[in-house]
């Protein structure tokens, strides 16, 4: 049984050709910087660098974007992984603004790339559904919307009110990391995939590091940079102390025409608003993608996986899933990936020893934040000193390992049941009385 983390996705098969990866016959003797992990925070890093004139390799373990930047729900907009209440908490409120324009920064970046003609591919779609499902209050303003207004957008009783983000997108994030790709290799960036670094240790070469690789390959580099997001823990102990790779998952049903727009009638990507919610949009074919759920314990299997995307699915559109059954369809494609959290869910960027660097920890926000991290570190590097303003007052405690996966876990299903409680207090309270 194939393993959900590494799994084929939607996007594999609907996605444009990988670039051809460098050749390791082309390898320098030695690199101005050498970026761990090919994920979105890695490519960023890496093209800025070469942008600045420095000599980059960056080292992917299996191929560009097989990470989460590769397969995740292709949801962009502003704002971290941490509310913004606790953002403030955390950081106080002067550098909390600090860290929230950051968010804007990143999101305004991805949608200057994506509005690019080189980026087509990504098929960015304008326009966010935002729901909630606890009980409607008075419309706050303009883009506010009642249960009424709602069933213009989707069937479903379980939705109470909701708002329209205008600005927000959805892409395919598997085709932005190739095209991303493409441009690093033609600002010079030489990208090994298939290459896991395995170990990092000070090289007899001056002033450098030698990272040892698999298949035995070395490398030299004077600066390194740690992007390996929530598939870290090979060759950084210090970050492996801080983040936890949790799960995610994500399922596409087969094509439904005729079905699928009788139901959710909109083509904005979707998503509630509870501390543990759904995200969902609509594929070509008239696919759905279903997005759900969080583990930091364990492994689904995809059978597992693919009952629960039904389960939840039922219990939004309960009409679908009955005419889903009646027709035989299913769940084509389930897939799993890591994200790396962090205790404050705020991510690690910034120095970790004298000369090896970190940009990771983005949970399952990353679409804007990975980049602006990613910017702010490479004019780090390249020598402005103030460029990591935004994240210098973060703390980062240590989570323990297995107990803070428990942590995690209980803390998921906490809010769980606070999620679940809001939306039927309403019920409760009438029996109550
Ligand atoms: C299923 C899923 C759905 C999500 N949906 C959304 C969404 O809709 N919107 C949003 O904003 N965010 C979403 N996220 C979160 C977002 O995808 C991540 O925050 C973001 O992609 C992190 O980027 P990254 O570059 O830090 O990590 P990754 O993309 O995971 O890249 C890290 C890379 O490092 C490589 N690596 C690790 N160790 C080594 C090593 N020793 N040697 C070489 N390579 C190594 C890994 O193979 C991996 O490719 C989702 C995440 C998942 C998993």
């Amino acid at each position: 049984m194939s393993d959900p983390i590494y799994a084929q996705t939607w996007y594999d098969e609907n996605s444009i050709k990988p670039p051809k990866p460098s050749d390791f016959s082309k390898k320098l003797d030695k690199y101005d910087f050498a970026v761990i992990g090919g994920g979105l925070a890695g490519l960023v890093l890496s093209l800025k660098l070469s942008q600045g004139g420095a000599t980059v390799a960056v080292f992917e373990s299996k191929t560009i974007g097989s990470g989460a930047s590769g397969r995740n729900g292709g949801f962009c907009s502003t704002g971290w992984a941490a509310s913004s209440i606790k953002i403030k908490k955390t950081l106080g409120l002067e550098k909390a603004e600090i860290f929230e324009d950051l968010g804007v920064r990143g999101f305004e970046w991805m949608k200057k790339q994506v509005s690019k003609p080189r980026y087509q591919k990504v098929n960015a779609k304008y326009g966010e559904l935002n729901l909630s499902l606890s009980n409607f209050q008075n419309k706050k303003d303009e883009s506010s919307l009642s249960p009424d207004d709602l069933k213009r957008y989707l069937v479903s009783s379980r939705y109470k009110s909701g708002s329209i983000n205008k600005e927000s997108f959805q892409f395919n994030p598997l085709n932005f990391m190739r095209i991303l790709m493409e441009e690093c290799l033609e600002n010079g960036v030489h990208i090994f995939e298939n290459c896991s670094v395995l170990k990092v240790e000070r090289s007899q070469v001056i002033n450098s590091f030698e990272l040892l690789t698999e298949k035995c390959q070395k490398f030299i580099a004077e600066k390194v940079t740690y992007a390996t997001g929530g598939y870290g823990g090979l060759c950084a102990s210090e970050l492996d102390r801080i983040l936890l790779p949790i799960k995610t998952f994500v399922a596409v049903t087969d094509p439904l025409p005729d079905i699928l727009k009788k139901h959710i009638r909109t083509e904005f990507m979707i998503s509630d608003n509870r501390r543990a919610g759904n995200y969902y949009r609509l594929l070509d074919e008239e696919r759905l993608l279903w997005g759900m759920g969080i583990s930091a314990l364990g492994n689904k299997s995809i059978s597992k996986i693919k009952r629960d995307a039904f389960r939840d699915l039922k219990s939004h559109f309960p009409k679908l899933v009955e005419e889903i059954n009646a027709l035989g369809l299913t769940f084509q494609y389930v897939w799993s990936g890591l994200m790396g959290y962090s205790r404050n869910f705020l991510p690690y960027v910034g120095e970790l020893s004298p000369n090896r660097y970190a940009v990771a920890g983005f949970g399952g926000h990353g679409m804007n934040t990975a980049p602006i991290s990613a910017i702010c570190l490479s004019e780090f590097l390249l020598g402005n000193r103030d460029s990591l303003n935004g994240f210098d007052e973060i703390m980062h405690l240590p989570h323990y390992g297995n107990v803070g996966k428990v942590a995690a876990e209980i803390i998921y299903k906490y809010l769980s049941m606070k999620d679940f409680i809001s939306e039927y207090k309403p019920i409760i309270l009438k029996y109550d009385r």
